[in-house]
């Protein structure tokens, strides 16, 4: 089977290739891929930002269709739809994974990263942590759902925001889109979008935000929400900016939340003052519970997300991961495995 996997002496750090897979092992399942998101995280494992994995199959955004399954498995059957994620597997057994909390798990395994991924005509997966896509979903929206869309997910129910409450999405992109979407249609919230890029803040009002912020024209986002709202209830950061993530700390209320999902290699300047005399918390949250992609995907099939993908072929691999490199890719890029 053809594999997308890590090589640094390949064009785009990535090459395709042909690799043989290991039979089952107990509990696991084989899944015939038929979509993979190319997500940035994907670009940071092939140049090797998080560690050498040279001939790691890459992929965590994966969907596809289960055509074997160890003889102890149960939880899946042959002809389900299921998710490959970048949560892959956890321990099940330590503090994070009993209290609902096994993203955070010290021996989890992520897909295409610690474990191979779902960039391949075939991913081998851990039968109990592999998520069914819901009927009515298409399997090309919810290879997006896997990754952005269970991440923004989980980031607004954190933000804990209310129905009718004020959350700022700083940074519309692949993740903000998402988040809007999320904020907006499935916890009923009002949405302030920002972006410094217009394009992004008209397809933002589109799929529903009730108000936009330019800080490269309007000015400070933080000091027009302070002013004309009294201050957001909640903030959720997806651009990668430091620059973002301090006036999203400005721009909450006495007892905001702001959850930090945009990961820039860069420390925040936090006011202690401001944060002990008006209760501010400040807060992570990393992609999502197989039970929160299972809610993520729900409402994805309900029609009330509706992520905005393009699908491409196996062998365009490498131009796809140049071309997001140098930032010429606005929405989400899903390698189609049918389609040769
Ligand atoms: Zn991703
Ligand atoms: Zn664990």
């Amino acid at each position: 089977m053809k594999a997308v996997v890590v090589n640094p002496n390949s064009k785009a750090n990535v090459e395709v290739i042909e690799k043989e897979l290991r039979p089952l092992q107990p509990g696991e399942a084989l899944v015939d891929i038929e979509f993979c998101g190319v997500c940035h995280t994907d670009l940071h494992v092939a140049a090797g930002d998080f560690g050498n994995v040279e001939g790691r199959t890459l992929g965590h955004e994966g969907i596809g269709v289960v055509s074997k399954v160890a003889d102890d498995v149960t939880s899946l059957k042959i002809g389900d739809r299921v998710s490959v994620a970048w949560m892959f597997e956890a321990c099940g057994r330590c503090e994070y994974c009993i209290t609902g909390r096994e993203t955070y798990c010290r021996e989890v395994k992520n897909a295409g990263y610690s474990a191979d991924g779902g960039m391949a005509e075939q991913c081998i997966v851990t039968a109990d942590y592999a998520v069914k896509v819901p009927e009515g979903l298409d399997p090309a929206q919810a290879s997006s759902i896997t990754c952005a869309g269970v991440t923004t997910y989980k980031a607004i129910k954190v933000a804990d925001v209310k129905a009718g409450e004020w959350v700022a999405i700083y940074g519309c992109g692949g993740l903000g889109n998402l988040a809007i979407q999320y904020a907006k249609h499935v916890f009923n919230a009002k949405v302030i979008a920002i972006d410094i890029n217009d394009d992004k803040l008209s397809l933002a009002k589109e799929i529903g935000a009730d108000m936009t912020i330019n800080p490269s024209t309007a000015g400070a986002a933080d000091k027009i929400i302070q002013e004309q709202l009294g201050g957001a209830h909640a903030a959720v950061v997806t651009a990668v900016s430091k620059v973002a993530f301090n006036s999203a700390v400005d721009a909450v209320r006495a007892c905001g939340k702001v959850v930090a999902v945009g990961l820039p290699s860069e420390t925040m300047d936090l006011s202690i003052p401001r944060l002990v005399l008006d209760g501010i918390e400040v807060i992570g949250s990393l992609v999502g519970t197989r039970k929160d992609l299972e809610e993520a995907f729900q409402f994805g099939a309900e029609g009330k997300v509706v992520p905005v993908v393009q699908t491409r072929c196996l062998h365009e691999v490498q131009d796809i991961f140049e071309e997001m490199e140098q930032g010429k890719i606005q929405g989400r890029m899903v390698i189609d495995f049918k389609q040769q």
